[in-house]
């Protein structure tokens, strides 16, 4: 078995959030992709992890028996189960001495969960899919990597991909930065399987929406397109350390403002040799030092 050392941080593939955090904030791409800084688990992302968990795990019950009593019964279990794989969530509820805001907070996970069933009837649906990694390595190199919540296939092979929204963020910003994860996906599922989603859905919970999306050939062509730029430019700015702070309305969603020069703060020093990792098809081929 090859193993592989590494020393100091590397750079080396591109998820739907990650593409996103260095085209609209590229210093809490820094911050998250380079230095590795802890965030704090928020409660609204704690809340979609536990209700994604439950959606996932409904459909491993029979398809009559998947209903909201059923589904709502599933969220408790999902919070103690997370509490175990994750002890440090325990925090968000640590001042909470009579327990009222925990119970609340499950409560409002359980509406998220009920809200699904106004949007869709599960006992009618098996996907073929649930919770998938998806990864494809395009031609310069460049691992496009991310989880897809949901994948239908249809009986002639149609697919779609779905997604789940649990909210917390302005609705604005929301929905331009689904579009560009559900594109991604998109354009990794077309590569792999050699044919484009017949459509992207998306299902707001919060809000009880959903929203659906047919995206072409040379639509998704573009996309890659605009993702290798994106590329070039991470690429470049590992080189150079120079990752600039673009403060907006996301600051307030921010863990780094004590350290971000546009809130006052300093960053750390950048660090020594961050590594930018190559891949080929078959798998890591190539790993060049950044010239800092
Ligand atoms: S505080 Fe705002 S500008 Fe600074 S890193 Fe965070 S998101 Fe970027």
């Amino acid at each position: 078995m090859q193993t592989e050392e590494v020393d100091a941080p590397t750079v080396r593939s591109l998820s739907p959030s990650r593409a996103g955090d260095f085209k609209t904030r590229p210093l809490l791409y820094r911050f998250r992709c380079i230095d590795k800084l802890p965030e704090k688990p928020s409660a609204d992302a704690v809340r979609g992890t536990v209700v994604h968990s439950v959606l996932e795990r409904l459909y491993d019950l029979p398809a009559p028996e998947r209903t909201t009593q059923s589904a709502t019964a599933m969220v408790e279990p999902e919070w103690q189960r997370l509490l175990e794989d994750e002890p440090e969530v325990a925090g968000l509820f640590a001042d909470d001495a009579d327990g009222a805001r925990l119970a609340a907070w499950l409560d409002s996970a359980r509406r998220l969960v009920e809200g699904y069933f106004t949007l869709e009837d599960p006992s009618r649906l098996e996907p073929a899919e649930r919770e998938c990694l998806v990864e494809t390595v395009l031609e310069d190199g460049l691992l496009l990597r991310g989880y897809v919540d949901r994948l239908d296939v249809a009986a002639d092979g149609a697919f779609r991909v779905v997604d789940y929204k649990t909210g917390g963020a302005p609705r604005a910003a929301f929905e331009a930065k689904a579009l560009f994860q559900m594109k991604f996906y998109a354009l990794v599922l077309w590569r792999l399987r050699g044919t484009v989603p017949r459509q992207l859905r998306l299902i707001y919970l919060k809000d009880r929406d959903t929203l659906s999306y047919s995206p072409d050939e040379e639509e998704l062509r573009r996309f890659s397109r605009t993702l290798q730029a994106i590329w070039s430019a991470i690429v470049r700015a590992t080189e150079t350390g120079d990752f600039r702070a673009s403060p907006g309305p996301l600051c307030g969603w921010c863990d780094h403002q004590a350290i971000c020069p546009a809130h006052g703060g300093t960053p750390p020093p950048y660090p020594e040799g961050v590594t930018i990792l190559a891949l080929s098809p078959g798998g890591p081929s190539a790993g060049s030092p950044a010239s800092t």
